[in-house]
This record gives C-alpha cells, structure tokens and sequence, in this order.
C-alpha cells in the first residue's frame, strides 16, 4: 500500500465525468488500499479517485476511523431533508465554506468485488458520501458554497 499524490485545484481531472468502472480486480483492490492510505494521511474524510488523478468512479469515507466505506459507481437514490455546515476538500488545501445538501441519502453502489448495495446515512456521513460523488462527476464543492469561512470559525472541520 501506498500515499498517492493529492490533485490540487485547478486541474483537468477535478472537472470532469468519471468512468464507469467495469473490471473489478486485484488493482481496483490495490488502488482502494491507496485511496485509503492517502486519505489518512491527509486527515481527511473522504477521496475520490480523481483526486488522485484516476477518472473512474470510486469513491471512500470514512468520517471517524472506525467503519470505511468504500464506493464504486455510487448513486444516490433518495434525497430528503436539508443541513447546511463547514466543508472543506483535499484537493483545495486551506479553503473552507459553509455548504447546504441534504441531510438524509439512500445511495447503491458496488464493492470492491462488484457486488451491489445499499445504504442509508444522514448528518455528517451523508454529507461526505454526497462530496464524493460530487467529484465522481466532475462537481467541486466551491460551486456549492454559500460562505467561505474565517479560520478561527474553522474549529473541527474536516477536509473530504
Ligand atoms: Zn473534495
């Protein structure tokens, strides 16, 4: 396993609709593990692919290092409710706004083995699952801020 580099803005890759991942085999394992090293690293949140230069659909969150979700080729089903806090991104090092999504999601998506599933999560998880995604099409959280914040109003934000 092994640290990637980490995409900053601007960048080609950021901007642009992932493929679709079609092989799940030992290197979709190995690059997973990577994704998961390098998010750590960083002391962020979640990563997508394309944040380490690789446009596929495949996404990780892991929000307080106990459970790692690993995402290939989500989609969200089901929205519902509103919450609007503090996000920040690997890939905008120092820069951080307040955005509104929703507070609840239903998303499917593959395992690293290419099995099909569903989750629900809400609050904080559902607010970095829906970042993610985001960038598996190409969308920043930039486009989304309604207040960029202050450092000191930053106090316990964490970076996706
Ligand atoms: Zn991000």
């Amino acid at each position: 396993m092994s640290v990637r580099k980490i995409v900053t803005y601007p960048a080609d890759i950021l901007e642009q609709v992932c493929k679709t991942v079609m092989v799940f085999d030992k290197k979709l394992g190995k690059l997973l593990d990577d994704m998961y090293d390098t998010m750590i690293e960083y002391d962020g949140v979640g990563l997508a692919a394309p944040q380490i230069g690789i446009d596929k659909q495949i996404a990780i969150v892991d929000i307080d290092d106990s459970t790692t979700y690993e995402l290939i080729n989500p989609v969200i089903l089901e929205t519902s409710g509103t919450q609007t806090g503090p996000e920040g991104c690997l890939s905008f090092p120092g820069l951080f706004g307040e955005v509104t999504r929703p507070y609840k999601i239903k998303v499917k998506a593959q395992n690293r083995k290419g099995k099909w599933f569903e989750m629900e999560a809400e609050d904080f998880l559902a607010r970095a699952i829906q970042h993610e995604v985001d960038h598996l099409h190409g969308v920043l959280f930039t486009t989304k801020v309604s207040r960029y914040l202050e450092e000191e109003e930053l106090e316990g934000s964490s970076k996706e």
